[in-house]
């Protein structure tokens, strides 16, 4: 059983696909989940210091977290000094981190907010919505997508920004963003500054 030796357009790795079903397709499994989830994350609060509670949890928390989880992750992501960076099949083996694959943290953020929310949560509190922790999964998932030879370019694809995800900073400055021109934007300036700030933390962690 060897997979990797195959076509090698392929990427071998299976942590790459979100394995998540569809929740329509497997309801159950996917409730088991998103509940095994929440005890995790209580617990994680439970632990914390200095205490937390989920009511005073925010996306930075969230964020917290989602990094604490990396060091069970099981992706080699390669760091910038490191001779295999941005190359999908290395020839061998490195001492680069493992850590969660993109995939399965955002997988995890949507089960998390649902179960937030159906554990009485309000939306608007909901720390697993917050832009930030948008913001950082989109990080990761550029970080890794460079850092594992996934044409970043290609890989990029060019989704209709929506008009909510756009506005829902709900500040001030120009409030129609230019929807009916050309192209719309995919970021505000308070977007990039907290986009920085993000990507700074994020690179923290090499
Ligand atoms: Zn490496």
């Amino acid at each position: 059983m060897d997979p990797a030796s195959g076509s090698g357009s392929n990427d071998p790795n299976p942590d790459e696909s979100p394995s998540e079903a569809p929740g329509a397709a497997l309801p159950s499994r996917y409730e088991a989940q998103k509940r095994r989830d929440w005890n995790t994350f209580l617990q994680y609060l439970r632990n914390h210091k200095p205490p937390l509670t989920l009511a005073r949890c925010s996306g930075a928390h969230v964020i917290e977290f989602l990094r604490y989880l990396d060091q069970f992750g099981k992706t080699k992501v390669h760091v910038p000094g490191c001779p295999h960076f941005g190359c999908p099949s290395p020839p061998g083996p490195c001492a680069c981190p493992l850590k969660q694959a993109w995939g399965s943290l955002d997988a995890l953020i949507g089960r998390l907010r649902a179960a937030y929310e159906e554990s009485g949560g309000e939306p608007e509190a909901n720390p697993f919505g917050a832009r930030a922790v948008r913001i950082y999964l989109r990080e990761v998932k550029d970080g890794q997508a460079k850092a594992r030879g996934i044409p970043y370019e290609k890989k990029k694809r060019k989704r209709p920004t929506t008009v909510a995800e756009v506005e829902s900073s709900g500040r001030g400055g120009g409030s129609a963003v230019a929807t009916t021109s050309k192209t719309v934007p995919s970021m505000t300036r308070s977007q990039m500054d907290e986009k920085k700030m993000v990507l700074k933390t994020f690179l923290s962690l090499y």
